[in-house]
């Protein structure tokens, strides 16, 4: 790692916003320092639906491919190292590394995602990512034809039941005990839904899917479950920096990646564009805010070297 030198750009995170947004720069032959931890919020999925050209693989391939179309660029070093603080402003941010020197860069782009809090169901984690998951888009597909749990009673429920009404045989709701607002029930009814009111005591793997242990020794066998994990920012960043968030926790961005700080711009599943209905996480639409929020931070440093020309010449 160059110590002592001013990276123009340092991105933290290696995920596909990272990766994307470190391609970018690094093809405008910006000195770009990229940090990762090697965590990932698809860790749990051994593949990875819906990108074009990659449905059905594994997610790592992606981002061994995508390091392997970056090593061409040689602005671009990686330290696999978490990062602890950011402190600073405009051309002259400082990054706090754990155990290495910090470092100095004139712009920051966040890529750092988010984690998922699960409901606290014994055998639900381990489910995750399989038999259990959290974006139809993601996986719905692979839950088709057969009987699909839908775990909770949010407002979400009867929207995604819906969703899920195209492609499973049967949608069962577990509301897990939780209260059933007059609205969801209208929708619950409406859609003639089987709805179990009672606690989940625990799931199971099962053959074709897993099994829910319900009150009274009852169970019910399902091919798939949905849960609405409870997101939060996987790294402090957004705090420490005070960064204008969201109702869901995403970081505030404009169409280009920018946030509310001069200088520091977001990109992935930890950002939101305050015109989108709900944060739209996935490994391709991180992909292309990566690509965005980088060629953002190239241009506002191509636009400050005028001005800083421009009022010398
Ligand atoms: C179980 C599951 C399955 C999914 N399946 C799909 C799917 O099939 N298709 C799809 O399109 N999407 C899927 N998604 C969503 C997808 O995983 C995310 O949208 C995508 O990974 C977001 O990419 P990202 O770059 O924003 O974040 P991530 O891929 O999570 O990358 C975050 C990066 O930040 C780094 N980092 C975090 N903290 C620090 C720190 N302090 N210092 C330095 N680095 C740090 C991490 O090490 C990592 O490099 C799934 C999500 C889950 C939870």
């Amino acid at each position: 790692m160059k110590q002592s030198k001013q990276y123009d750009v340092a991105v933290i995170g290696a995920g596909t916003a990272g990766l994307q947004a470190a391609l970018t720069l690094g093809r405008m032959r910006r000195d770009v320092v990229v940090f990762s931890t090697d965590r990932f919020r698809n860790d749990p999925a051994e593949h990875m639906q819906n990108f074009l050209g990659h449905d059905g693989t594994p997610p790592a391939e992606l981002r061994l491919a995508a390091r392997e179309d970056i090593a061409r660029y040689d602005t671009v070093s990686f330290v696999e190292r978490a990062v602890v603080s950011i402190t600073g402003d405009p051309d002259a941010f400082t990054i706090e590394v754990d155990g290495e020197p910090s470092v100095s860069a004139r712009r920051v782009l966040l890529a750092t995602g988010l984690s998922d809090e699960l409901p606290a169901i014994p055998g639900l984690a381990e489910l995750f990512g399989s038999a259990v998951a959290h974006c139809p888009y993601c996986h719905g597909y692979e839950f088709a034809d057969r009987t699909v749990g839908l775990l909770g009673a949010g407002p979400h429920v009867p929207m995604l039941a819906q969703l899920m009404a195209r492609l499973a045989n049967r949608v069962v709701v577990l509301t897990d005990g939780a209260e059933v607002s007059p609205d969801v029930d209208a929708s619950l009814k409406a859609l003639r839904l089987e709805v179990h009111t009672g606690s989940v005591l625990g799931v199971e793997a099962a053959s074709d899917g897993l099994r829910a242990l319900l009150d009274h020794g009852h169970t019910v066998e399902l091919g798939g479950m949905f849960v609405a994990p409870t997101w939060r920012q996987a790294a402090p960043f957004a705090e420490q920096l005070g960064l204008e968030t969201g109702d869901l926790g995403g970081i505030h961005v404009d169409i280009m990646g920018a946030t509310s700080r001069p200088g520091v711009y977001a990109a992935g599943d930890l950002a939101h564009h305050r015109d989108l209905p709900m944060p739209m996480a996935s490994v391709l639409t991180a992909a292309a805010a990566g690509l965005v929020a980088g060629a953002a931070c190239d241009r506002d440093l191509v636009m400050a070297d005028l001005a800083a020309a421009r009022a010398i010449a």
